[in-house]
């Protein structure tokens, strides 16, 4: 199977200039590799109408090409549905009938760490099954032999997080985010995963589920996110922050493109001209500030 890296944007608006500089990442890190790059739209939840299509448009517009036919995770479902399968026949799982509400205010396991599943569900017996079957629909959660897992980063290091019985398929039947980009990566043949480092802290839980499914780890890479002014991740609300947006204020894409290049310490021009100067361990390690100033042109 050929390596290869990717972007997995999902479509719930349009990328902003923190996308924009993650996905540029995405593919220095796959090229500079000798890799493929591939195209996931993440479109199992939070998909809203039309933005697909302007993301993939705002990516070809600063250079960001990919091979391939574009993968969308609500074509996969039976993928998921077999990696469940498989866990549940090794054991692996459970039914979860708790809300949102009764998880927050269950006591937490002792020496669980915050944040975790209380396990609440883990082992009702067969009456208390049966009985909560019948008041609501049933979450799929993994039933982790472990409380935390290492993974290692290119950019991170050693990093160690979190392991809890995660959802694997919601109550509602959507597949969780955890398990779907494991089983993806995987049967895209991904070995090199490059994201924004808020996703570091669910990178663990990633990590053992694709153990306990025999699938190799890939090599990640969480980059630094873009912020603004004030410190706080972008958002669309920081003004122009989109390619439209800054097309309206009379920036081109081309000039968003250079921008972004040189906040990474790189030539601008076409990323196959920032290739050869790119170097994971010459990267900017902290975050990146979107000023309201500069190219972008707030209030
Ligand atoms: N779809 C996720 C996002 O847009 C990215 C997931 C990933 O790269 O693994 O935040």
């Amino acid at each position: 199977m050929n390596a290869a890296g990717r972007f997995a944007p999902s479509p719930s608006g349009e990328l902003h200039a923190g996308n924009l500089r993650t996905a540029i990442l995405a593919w220095l890190f796959a090229r500079s590799t000798g890799r493929k790059f591939l195209l996931r739209v993440e479109d199992l939840d939070r998909a809203r109408a039309g933005a697909e299509a302007v993301q993939l448009r705002d990516l070809r517009a600063i250079g960001v090409s990919w091979d391939g036919e574009v993968v969308r995770q609500t074509a996969r479902g039976p993928l998921y549905a077999e990696a469940i399968s498989r866990l549940e026949a090794a054991g692996l799982t459970y039914e979860c009938f708790c809300t949102r509400r009764e998880i927050q205010e269950a006591p937490s396991a002792p020496h669980a760490p915050q944040g975790a599943y209380p396990g609440t569900c883990r082992n009702l017996d067969a009456a208390e099954l049966e009985f909560r079957r019948s008041t609501r629909p049933a979450a799929i959660r993994l039933r982790a032999g472990v409380a935390g897992y290492t993974v290692h980063d290119v950019l991170h290091g050693e990093f160690t997080g979190i392991v809890d019985d995660f959802v694997l398929r919601r109550n509602d039947g959507v597949t969780a985010y955890n398990l779907a980009v494991v089983v993806d990566d995987a049967e895209q043949g991904i070995d090199q995963v490059v994201r924004g480092d808020d996703l570091l802290p669910s990178t663990p839980r990633q990590a053992y589920l694709a153990s306990l499914l025999n699938i190799p780890s890939p090599e990640y890479a969480h980059v630094p996110l873009v912020v603004n002014d004030d410190g706080a991740r972008l958002a669309k609300r920081d003004g122009a922050v989109t390619l439209a947006d800054l097309a309206a204020a009379g920036t081109s894409a081309a000039a968003v493109r250079d921008r972004l290049l040189q906040s990474l310490n790189l030539r601008a021009g076409t990323l196959e001209n920032a290739l050869p100067g790119f170097d994971p361990a010459a990267l900017p390690r902290g975050p990146w500030v979107w000023s309201s100033g500069g190219a972008s042109s707030r209030r």
